[in-house]
């Protein structure tokens, strides 16, 4: 494998059921264009096949852990998932996956109040964002983050408590990312910095205008891209399914905000998702 991809999608869901058609096709357009790509699991079992993912890939790497939202049973759950049903974090089914080989980080976990709001499910969040920021400190794993505002950035400011709770600090490296930042304040992302995280943006921000500001302010050596595959496909191929080569297109965009060109974006990017995730 060479060792120095073009670029790295950071965050996907390649293992989702609604690859099962093409998959193999949509690694194959990647093997061909030098991107590799980070398999996030989502609950137990899309961790599983995460996994199996890098496996039979080399240039694809896998994470495990519970998304806040699959901690209830709800209509909203993407069908572009598969079946799935609401389960807790359990440490001594996940301790089985944690030593594989491929297995860089913990995530994506966190709080989504967007999708549930009321007090027992936040507390229920908080509960299992917990579990799994002791369970990556046990094992030394970066954590990839999930946070999703009701209002006033409210799972962001929750989500710097706790991890201030846990000793995250400006000695703290390689703490994790912060996926699909949406929190446009430049204050709240310094905080996440300060406290060794990274700060990973999608599609949505070639949408329009509304995150260049921000972008422009932060440090490049702190900046990931992502698509987040299948979901928010950025332009020009917006409102498709989502695969990992449309990361060009946002990486594209950022190169502009931060008036650079797209491979100097590309070389600091990968150089930073090789870092936090020690691959
Ligand atoms: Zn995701």
């Amino acid at each position: 494998m060479t060792k120095k991809p073009y670029l790295i999608d950071s965050h996907e869901h390649l293992q989702f059921d609604i690859f099962n058609e093409d998959r193999e096709e949509i690694i194959l357009k990647m093997k061909e264009k030098n991107i590799w790509g980070v398999n996030i699991g989502t609950n137990f079992d899309f961790s599983v096949r995460a996994i199996n993912l890098a496996k039979k890939w080399e240039f694809l790497f896998a994470t495990i852990g519970l998304h806040p939202i699959h901690l209830f049973d709800s209509d909203f759950v993407d069908k572009s998932e598969g079946e799935t049903k609401a389960e807790v974090f359990e440490e001594e089914k996940f301790i089985q996956l944690i030593k594989e080989e491929k297995v860089v980080s913990v995530g994506e976990c966190g709080l989504d109040y967007f999708h549930n709001n009321e007090e027992w499910q936040k507390e229920k969040q908080r509960e299992n964002f917990k579990k799994q920021i002791e369970f990556a400190k046990e094992f030394n794993k970066p954590l990839v983050l999930h946070l999703r505002s009701q209002k006033d950035f409210d799972a962001y400011q929750e989500a710097l408590e706790i991890l201030d709770f846990y000793g995250f600090n400006d000695k703290s490296e390689r703490s994790g990312i912060v996926h699909f930042f949406s929190a446009n304040n430049i204050k709240i992302a310094e905080n996440f910095i300060r406290k060794g995280f990274y700060i990973a943006f999608p599609g949505i921000i070639t949408f329009n205008d509304f995150y260049d500001k921000l972008i422009m302010d932060l440090p490049i050596q702190k900046l990931l891209v992502e698509t987040d595959s299948p979901y928010v496909a950025p332009v020009p191929m917006r409102g498709k399914r989502n695969e990992p080569i449309f990361v060009e297109y946002t990486a594209q965009k950022i190169a502009q905000i931060k008036n650079i060109s797209l491979e100097k974006l590309a070389e600091e990017t990968v150089k930073n998702t090789k870092e936090v995730f020690n691959i």
